[in-house]
């Protein structure tokens, strides 16, 4: 599917999820648009000269802001980069933030960002010099109680540190200003598996629910970067048999289980899970159809469609990448009697980790390990719960449930505030 497609997807996926939330709501017109809309939405061109040999190229690159909702609390979200990012896209996934916060009940709102740039074609220095710029073009609209952006595709631990740095400079050492960071600069014990940790959680209390057991249950993961990693890794010490993962370039089966930390250390030392021994080559295509009990599209939105949702094979499917599902698939999948756990409540503990990074740089005291991951798995089993409650009291399924939730959440706030 081409990106341009992707992207047109995303939005209509998003809109049509909220639409299906406000007719449960039944909210009036005015209201939708006022939910729909974002409240600020900035765009910035950053000129880089790349070092090409002995040549400096000059290339201008094409940096977004789109900050939706702070009706709860201060902006957040990630920053994405990525070549296929634009503003539509950023903008479905600002308006999803703002209603993963107010589902885990954390004092945010929700915004998102990106630069449209591959990464894989720059070198680290112009990688910084790149990120530094956006910085400060942006800091106008940044702020520790304003927008405190984070990690995404594409983005890490050390892109966070060079944001923090930039923002420094003009005010002062400020690790507030983002979170995500490396543990040296005031990021969170817990942070960096934290979104992964929550997905393989969730996934476990749901599969309690439908009485799957955990122990031997296959799962099939796309996307093995960030939070399918460590989504994988935690799955598999749940005793789960991780039978198939891809990313980008290409996808490895194993029946009788994937060694994750093997897997890992052959991607630190290759890039590619390509070539992993005992595994066999499969497409991204192959993998998504796969017969298993827990299908986790953990990769870029969009990739369960129309083309293959009915080909889709799980039991259940946890969405850890953010709307990786089409409107479309999701009907789909919903009549065949397939369970989809939404994002905004699968993938929330990365948020709900970077609320606990921000609280530790505010008060200045750093949190144990045990301390997080605890915290961690309290909040999300209760935004769980809470979802499954209202699902079963509103006759509806989880993703409805949760935007419900969310929504009334959010509303509550703009009205109180007289937004
Ligand atoms: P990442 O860049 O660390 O990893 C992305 C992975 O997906 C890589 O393995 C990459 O090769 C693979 N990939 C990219 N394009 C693909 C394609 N077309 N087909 C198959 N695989 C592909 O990113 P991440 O941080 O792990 O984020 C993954 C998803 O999770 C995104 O949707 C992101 O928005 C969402 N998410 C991330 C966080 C977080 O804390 N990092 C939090 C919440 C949600």
């Amino acid at each position: 599917m081409s990106a341009e497609r992707i992207h047109c997807q995303c939005q209509d996926t998003q809109t049509h999820f909220l639409e299906r939330a406000f007719d449960s709501l039944q909210l009036g017109d005015a209201q939708r648009e006022l939910l729909l809309s974002s409240f600020r939405e900035t765009t910035v061109s950053i000129p880089v000269r790349l070092h090409r040999g002995d040549s400096h190229e000059l290339q201008t690159y094409l940096g977004y802001r789109v900050q939706h909702n702070h009706a709860r609390g201060p902006f957040k979200g990630g920053l994405r980069f990525h070549p296929s990012v634009n503003l539509g896209e950023i903008r479905a996934l600002a308006q999803l933030m703002t209603w993963k916060t107010a589902l885990v009940d954390i004092p945010f709102g929700g915004a998102k960002g990106g630069i449209a740039v591959d990464t894989t074609q720059l070198d680290a220095h112009s990688l910084e010099i790149l990120t530094k710029r956006f910085v400060q073009k942006m800091s106008p609209v940044l702020g520790v109680h304003h927008d405190v952006p984070a990690p995404d595709v594409g983005t890490s631990p050390q892109v966070m540190a060079w944001i923090l740095e930039e923002y420094s400079k003009t005010h002062g050492f400020t690790p507030a200003i983002v979170t995500g960071k490396p543990i040296e600069l005031g990021g969170s014990a817990g942070r960096l598996e934290a979104t992964g940790h929550g997905v393989a959680f969730i996934t476990g209390l749901v599969a309690a629910d439908q009485s799957l057991p955990l122990a031997d249950a296959s799962v099939v993961i796309q996307g093995f970067g960030n939070v399918g990693s460590h989504a994988a890794r935690r799955l598999a010490e749940m005793g789960a048999r991780i039978i198939a993962l891809s990313d980008a370039r290409s996808g490895v089966f194993c029946n009788a289980g994937i060694d994750i930390e093997h897997a890992q250390r052959h991607v630190a030392e290759t890039g590619w899970l390509e070539n992993l021994p005992g595994t066999e080559p499969i497409s991204n295509a192959e993998l998504l159809v796969l017969p298993c009990d827990i299908l986790i599209p953990a990769a870029i939105e969009a990739t369960i469609n129309c083309e293959n949702a009915e080909a889709v094979q799980a039991r259940l499917v946890v969405e850890a990448a953010n709307i990786p599902l089409t409107h479309r698939a999701d009907t789909t999948l919903r009549e065949r009697g397939i369970t989809v756990v939404p994002d905004l409540l699968a993938n929330a503990g990365g948020v709900l980790t970077s609320y606990y990074e921000w609280v530790q740089n505010l008060q200045e005291f750093p949190w144990e390990h045990d301390t997080v991951i605890q915290r961690l798995e309290k909040r999300l089993g209760r935004a769980y719960q809470q979802v499954c409650n209202l699902a079963h009291q509103r006759d509806t399924d989880l993703r409805t449930a949760a935007y419900d939730l969310a929504i009334e959440r959010v509303n509550r706030a703009m009205a109180l505030r007289g937004f």
